[in-house]
């Protein structure tokens, strides 16, 4: 077995039953991903819509691809035709642009509301009140080809595995409230994507349903 067989295979035996793999694939040769694809995965990160957008015609179709990465309205519609889910929703006008493209397409998009749960300063989300903001509005329930299916973070880059659990277990607490008050009459809102190469178990423990994970899988990127 390859190296890159070898590490997915450790994660896939370490991840229970009900969390989704995501390989995150930015900057990785679509050599690289063919070889991810060949050990059974399907689902594939990218964080940039170019590259996305590059690769996807020299990938198998059954790729599910997901846009983790900040998303530019003026983007959206060069993604709308294809892309499984997106977790990097931030404001109503980016989930407005992606329902009008959805529409275009004739699909319905699955989208993550980004929430900012880390110490930093860099990092894209929406905090509590903001999310309530959105699924609250009107706008937002006139949006018909989009649909919420869970939401997403990104701890603070730190070695401390204190903080990092602490804000996951914020957002998993965050997540049961949201899905309460406003999707209590539905399955739809199921899907809670925390976790990446440096924190995975620790956001598995804390009740992630999707993990992020790239260079634990290819390597560090340069
Ligand atoms: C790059 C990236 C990841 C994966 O990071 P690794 O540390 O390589 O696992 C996960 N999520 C997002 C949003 C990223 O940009």
């Amino acid at each position: 077995m390859t190296k890159l067989a070898d590490h997915i295979n450790i994660i896939l035996n370490e991840l229970p039953s009900n969390v989704v793999l995501v390989a995150v694939t930015k900057t990785r040769p679509v050599e690289d991903m063919q070889q991810a694809y060949d050990c059974g995965l399907r689902d594939f990160g990218e964080n940039r819509v170019q590259e996305m957008i590059d690769k996807q015609p020299q990938l198998p179709a059954d790729i599910r691809w997901h846009q983790i990465g900040h998303l530019q309205t003026n983007k959206v519609k060069y993604i709308a035709p294809f892309v499984h889910l997106i977790h990097s929703v931030d404001s109503l006008k980016l989930l407005t642009e992606i329902n009008k493209q959805a529409l275009r397409a004739d699909r319905i998009i699955d989208c993550l509301l980004q929430v900012f749960i880390a110490t930093e300063e860099s990092k894209f989300g929406l905090d509590e009140q903001e999310v309530r903001d959105i699924l609250s509005s009107d706008e937002f329930a006139g949006l018909k080809n989009i649909r919420i299916r869970g939401l997403m973070g990104m701890a603070t880059f730190t070695d401390n595995m204190e903080v990092v659990r602490n804000e996951f277990a914020t957002l998993k607490k965050l997540f049961g409230r949201i899905q309460n008050e406003f999707f209590s009459g539905s399955s739809d809102f199921n899907i809670l994507s925390m976790g990446m190469s440096g924190d995975y178990h620790i956001a598995i423990e804390e009740g992630s349903t999707m993990v992020r994970i790239g260079s634990a899988i290819f390597g560090e990127r340069h």
